[in-house]
C-alpha cells in the first residue's frame, strides 16, 4: 500500500501544521522523504522522453516500461508492456496525473489494464481505460466502486507531495473513480500480447486479490506489492499474513529461473534473489526468530533491504 514507514514523514506533519503547504519564498515544501530523492538505482536507468511534470517513464527492458510517481509520497510504479499485438498496463498508479496519456505517447497498441491489486494506489487511473481485467473478490468489487474520503485526504497531504500537483488537482476533491471489470481472471491464466505471454499468479495475503504477473520466457517477474525493496505493508485489515506466507513461498520457487522483479514502489528493478530472502524473513517473523521494533502501532522486523510491517495483534 504504502512503501515508507510513517516514521519518515511524521516529523514534517508537524512542521506542515506550522508552516503551511509552502515556504514563505512561496515554493512548495520538500518533506525529507523527497529530498533524499532520485534513488541510487534510477541513476542506471534508461529514462524516456515523455512530455509531462509528474510521471518519469524508464525503459526497463525492450517492450517493458515503468511509469513511477516521484512526486508522492508513495513513489508508486505502474509498468506498461509491450507485445506485437497488444499491450498490457499492469496498475494505473494514483489517478493524479493522467496516466493514460503517458501510454497513448509509448505506443498506438490498444491497451489491457490489470491491477496487482486493487488498493487506491494502484488503480487512481482505471476509468480512464476500457479495458480492465481483474479478479473476483468481495474486496475487488468494492474498490471498483471507487474511493475517495480519507485516502484522499491522506495521499495529497503537503508532507506526502514533493513539488507542485498536476494543474487543476486539488487534495480535497482528489478520488479514486469507479471503474468497470470486462474480464475476471483466474489464477495461472495466460495472456497473449503478440510475441509476448504473461501469466497470471494469485498472491493472496498483502491483499486477497493481490497477484504478479510472470513473464517466464523473459525471467521478468513484476511482484506488485506482495514484494518491493521497503517497509512491506502487512498490517491493514485486509491482510492475511497466513495467506502472504504460502504466496511468498510460491514465489520463492520461481526464483532461479527469473533474471528480474519488477515492484510497484520505489524502484523498478530488483534482484530475485530478493523472494529466498523473503520466503526466510517470512518464516523468521512466524517462529519468533526475529524481534520486531514497535512504533506507531506498528511491529517492524527488518531484514537487508526491506522490512515486515505487521499489526500489534
Ligand atoms: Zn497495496
Amino acid at each position: 500500500m504504502i512503501p515508507k514507514a510513517l516514521s519518515a514523514i511524521l516529523p514534517l506533519v508537524l512542521g506542515c501544521a506550522l508552516a503551511g503547504a509552502q515556504t514563505p519564498s512561496g515554493e512548495p515544501l520538500r518533506p525529507q522523504w523527497c529530498r533524499e530523492l532520485p534513488r541510487p538505482e534510477y541513476a542506471k536507468l534508461e529514462r524516456a522522453d515523455v512530455n509531462d511534470d509528474w510521471f518519469e517513464v524508464y525503459r526497463i527492458r525492450p517492450g517493458v516500461f515503468a511509469i513511477y510517481e516521484p512526486h508522492q509520497f508513495e513513489e508508486v510504479i505502474s509498468y506498461l508492456i509491450l507485445g506485437s499485438k497488444r499491450a498490457l498496463l499492469f496498475d494505473t498508479g494514483l489517478g493524479i496525473g493522467k496516466i493514460s496519456d503517458i501510454t497513448a505517447s509509448l505506443t498506438k497498441l490498444p491497451i489491457t489494464v490489470l491491477n496487482s491489486h486493487t488498493h487506491f494506489d494502484h488503480t487512481g487511473g482505471n476509468a480512464e481505460f476500457s479495458d480492465i481485467l481483474d479478479e473476483d473478490t468481495p474486496f475487488t468489487r468494492t474498490n471498483e466502486k471507487g474511493q475517495s474520503n480519507i485516502y484522499s485526504r491522506d495521499a495529497l497531504a503537503p508532507d506526502r507531495i514533493c513539488g507542485h500537483l498536476p494543474p487543476g488537482v486539488q487534495p480535497n476533491s482528489y478520488s479514486i473513480r469507479p471503474f468497470h471489470v470486462a474480464h475476471r481472471v483466474t489464477d495461472g491464466e495466460h495472456i497473449q500480447l503478440g510475441n509476448r505471454e504473461l501469466e497470471i499468479i494469485f498472491t493472496p495475503g498483502h491483499t486477497p486479490d493481490s497477484l504478479c504477473l510472470l513473464d517466464r520466457k523473459n525471467g521478468l517477474l513484476f511482484t506488485g506489492d506482495t514484494f518491493y525493496p521497503g517497509p512491506i505493508y502487512l498490517f491493514t485489515p485486509e491482510t492475511d499474513f497466513d495467506a502472504y506466507t504460502k504466496s511468498v513461498a510460491r514465489l520463492a520457487k520461481l526464483a532461479p529461473k527469473l533474471k528480474l522483479l519488477l515492484p510497484a514502489h520505489n524502484v523498478p528493478v530488483a534482484a530475485p534473489d530478493y523472494l529466498d530472502r523473503l520466503e526466510k524473513a517470512v518464516a523468521q517473523v512466524r517462529s519468533g526468530a526475529v524481534q520486531p521494533v514497535v512504533t506507531e502501532g506498528r511491529r517492524e522486523f527488518s531484514f537487508q533491504g526491506f522490512s515486515l510491517l505487521l499489526a500489534i495483534n
